[in-house]
């Protein structure tokens, strides 16, 4: 990916290292092409309990869920391989080393998954830190390497890790702050609080901030009061998936989800799906302030705070209209024909 960066530096002087408010600029209508190995290791002292059939099934899974998330702008190629190791790293990086030459991905291999994660049982601390570096990434040369230890074989924490290597995806927090939903002061973050972006503790879609820099939808930006449309981060008709409301020194996203593919198996916190007339969610987007976002992450915020609520919800239901004095704005909306929102925003003078 370090790769690429440096040429879309070189050709468009527009590269990965710009200001996050600049999106990829992906040209009309064009695909997004990234190969990935999945390279079953036989090592030297485990056996293997997972054929390659069961791989390129999971393999199918997380293609057909990139195609869904990005609007059909990322195509994954796989390939499949088996390799056998004779050695046995007893460090991690030694174990990388000896999965990468074994693998022997081609140079334009973007992503190498391997699997399973050598395991040492004569050394159980080893294993334990073999696990706990399990999401973590590790890049030899320019390939992403997703190490995958024996069991944990499954298409959606295989698609969040490519997320992270192919997309530099963060996690997309909760933001909590009390009895307030934002506060300058006291707030925390959940790294793996937000039940409706996969890159959190979801299975859905990619919020709609991740999918503007990632070139595959718009954000329009909203400085006056008024009634915006927006369509529902599920369907690809419609660019425009989100609106930013540049507030002071945090400017909130929103964003309009519906129970449509991928995310019609979204649960919320409280264990409800998404409201079939869909919900509002609302997020600070930007980079702007390091104390909440120092991971470029889109932090959601818990915009229900009824004290009754069993649950945190962050889902504004439509009709219900949402104001908050310290983001000095309210909001709310009213779902339209074809899977569109119309949000009204106001701000306080
Ligand atoms: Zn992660």
């Amino acid at each position: 990916m370090k790769f690429k960066c440096l040429i879309i530096l070189l050709i468009l002087s527009l590269g990965c290292l710009q200001p996050l408010d600049n999106p990829q600029t992906l040209p009309e209508n064009s695909i997004q092409n990234f190969k990935i190995q999945i390279c079953l290791i036989n090592w030297k002292e485990n056996s293997l309990n997972k054929t390659t059939q069961e791989l390129i099934q999971i393999a199918e899974k997380i293609q057909k869920f990139y195609k869904e998330i990005s609007y059909e702008k990322v195509n994954l190629q796989f390939e499949y391989k088996n390799a056998q190791s004779n050695s046995t790293g007893t460090t991690v990086n030694e174990m990388l080393e000896l999965a990468y030459s074994s693998c022997n991905p081609s140079r334009d291999t973007h992503a190498l998954i391997f699997y399973p994660t050598q395991i040492n049982s004569s050394n159980e601390q080893e294993l334990g830190f073999i696990e706990s570096t399990f999401t973590h990434r590790n890049k030899i040369s320019n390939t992403d390497i997703i190490q995958v230890p024996e069991g944990k074989l499954n298409y959606l924490t295989l698609a969040h890790e490519l997320g992270h290597g192919l997309f530099n995806f963060e996690h997309p927090v909760t933001l909590h702050c009390g009895a307030k939903v934002f506060s300058e002061t006291n707030c925390e973050t959940a790294d793996y609080g937000n039940p409706f972006d996969f890159m959190s503790s979801g299975t859905g879609h990619v919020n709609a901030w991740d999918k503007y820099k990632a070139g595959w939808s718009e954000i329009k930006t909203v400085t006056e009061n008024g009634n915006y449309v927006i369509s529902a981060l599920e369907t690809k008709e419609e660019k425009i998936k989100g609106l930013r409301v540049p507030n002071s020194k945090h400017p909130l996203c929103l964003e309009y989800r519906k129970p449509i593919g991928l995310d019609q198996e979204i649960i919320d916190n409280d264990k409800q799906p998404l409201p079939e007339t869909g919900c509002l969610l609302v997020s600070l987007c930007y980079t702007e302030n390091q104390e909440y976002n120092p991971g470029h992450q889109n932090l959601l915020l818990y915009t229900d705070q009824n004290p009754e609520a069993k649950q945190e919800n962050h889902c504004i239901k439509e009709n219900e209209k949402f104001t908050d004095t310290d983001l000095g704005v309210s909001i709310e909306f009213d779902s339209l024909e074809n899977n569109q929102a119309q949000v009204t925003v106001e701000f306080e003078n």
